[in-house]
Parts: C-alpha cells; structure tokens; sequence
C-alpha cells in the first residue's frame, strides 16, 4: 500500500508531462464519466495535487479530476499514443501532443469544479497532506494538541488519515522511532520539547523517504551500508521490517507487535516501553 511519499513521486511523474501542456485527447472508462469528455479536450492541465491517497488533476478553466486509486488502481506514463498492453481495465487516458497519462483501475473517479472539492466527501474528511510543502512542524504540533486528537495513543494516530493524511505503516514505525517515543504513548502525556521532535520527526522523515525514494536512514548511514555491500532493501529502515536485528543506536533487539491490525516495529530501549 503506497504512502505519501510514494504517492506525490507518481504524481511528479504525471507532473512532469503533463502540467502546462494541454490535453489533446481524454477518455473515460466508466460509464458515467464519459459525457465530461468534451469539458476537458484542449485545457491546459495546471498542477496535480496529492491529498492523501486522492490525486487531483487541475485545469486552467476550473475544473478538475479527483482519482483514488484504492488497493488496485495504477497510474502508468508513456511517451508517444501507442498504449501499452494490459489485461487492466483503463478508467482515465489523458493524452499530450508528446505524451499518454493513463490510470487503470481504479473506480473512483469524478469531475468537480475545483472550488468546490472541499466538499468532496473524502477530502473533507482527511487531515493536511503530510507532503503538502507548506506543512511546518509548528503546524503538526498544533494538531497534535487538538482535543480530537491528543488522548489517542500515537499508534492510532499516526495511521489516522483524519490527522494527517498520507501516512501509513512504514511512515509511522519510523517517526515515532525517529522521536524516540513508544507507540503508546498518547500527545496530551507529552511534554512541549517531545511533541516539538515528533512533529520535526513526522516531516522529516516522511520528506527523506520522498527525496530517496523510500529510504528513511540517514543518507550518511544508509550510505556506509551500501559499501559494506548490503542490498537496497536491508538499508532503508531504522526499524521497519527489522525484527530481532539490532537498534542503529543502541544495540537492542527490535522488537515486532500488531497495532491497529498493522505491524509495527520499535526499539524498546530507545524508545522505551513505557
Ligand atoms: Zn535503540
């Protein structure tokens, strides 16, 4: 299951083609969907926005596309018209004059004036984007302390859509790993200064995952692992997926429990377990 940082690199990917350039060709797969083609031919796509798991197309004349890809739905990016084989189902094509943009798929999918997709049901419910580039750890603290969310225990939260939205499994074992904090604890038993390194924690890490392209380690860690010869997959995480090995810091053996029917990985020295 994709989080934020994987979701805004599939859409920089889309951004790449196909923000000022205007739509030469667009087809819809569902149904419903296909009497909007005629609104969308020869705009201009202005920017793709993430919001959680929802990717939102804008166009100049005010209109945009709302897509969620859910469990099955993929973005693919080609060069050229010529459409790639697939036994998927194609729900969305947007075509440049160099370019095809196409999402397969996925159900979910609907027009909206953009001033009014506040309204969207799922938009309306979910927090700010953990990768929104105007988020400030300041802005994460606030929420934090909001009566709706300060008496949850961190593990909840921080798969908690409504609190911020793009976060998820990896994501949330490693900030709180990064924060020192077990998962248990919950924000309104915090004090200022351990609230204040969580919230730089939930940005910073989630922002190296996305300049690295998955990797949350400290680039300097990371990269004396790579020269002692260890594979991509076993110097990406701190804690993720590292049961029994032992703690970057400490030594310790990582240690494994389900939360929220999700696993989730910690180290019960650093971050202790009370
Ligand atoms: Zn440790």
């Amino acid at each position: 299951m994709p989080e934020g940082p994987e979701i805004r690199r599939a859409a920089d990917s889309l951004a790449d083609i196909l923000v000022d350039q205007t739509i030469t060709s667009i087809k819809f797969g569902l149904p419903g969907l296909r009497r909007e083609t005629p609104r969308f031919r020869d705009h201009k796509v202005i920017n793709i926005e993430t919001r959680g798991k929802a990717l939102l197309t804008h166009f100049e004349h005010g209109l945009s596309i709302y897509s969620h890809n859910q469990l099955y739905g993929v973005w693919k990016v080609v060069a050229g018209h010529k459409l790639p084989k697939s036994t998927r189902s194609m729900r969305l094509l947007l075509q440049t004059r160099s370019h095809s943009a196409i999402l397969y798929s996925a159900s979910d999918i609907s027009v909206w004036p953009t001033a009014d997709l506040e309204n969207h049901p799922f938009l309306a419910k979910i927090g700010p984007d953990i990768m929104d580039s105007n988020l400030t750890w300041r802005d994460i603290a606030a929420r934090l302390q909001q009566p709706g969310f300060a008496p949850k225990e961190l593990a909840a939260l921080y798969l908690d859509q409504s609190f911020l939205a793009g976060n998820g499994n990896y994501l949330r074992s490693e900030i709180l790993h990064d924060a020192g904090l077990y998962h248990r604890r919950r924000p309104h038993e915090l004090t200022r200064g351990q609230l204040g390194k969580l919230a730089r924690s939930t940005l910073s890490i989630s922002r190296r995952s996305y300049q690295t392209g998955g990797i949350t380690l400290a680039p300097r860690l990371s990269g004396a692992l790579q020269r002692q010869g260890l594979a991509r997959e076993w110097r990406r995480f701190y804690v993720f997926g590292r049961e029994d090995s032992p703690c970057y810091h400490c030594s310790q053996a990582i240690r494994r429990v389900e939360t929220g029917s999700r696993r989730l990985y910690f180290c019960p020295s650093c971050q202790g377990d009370s």
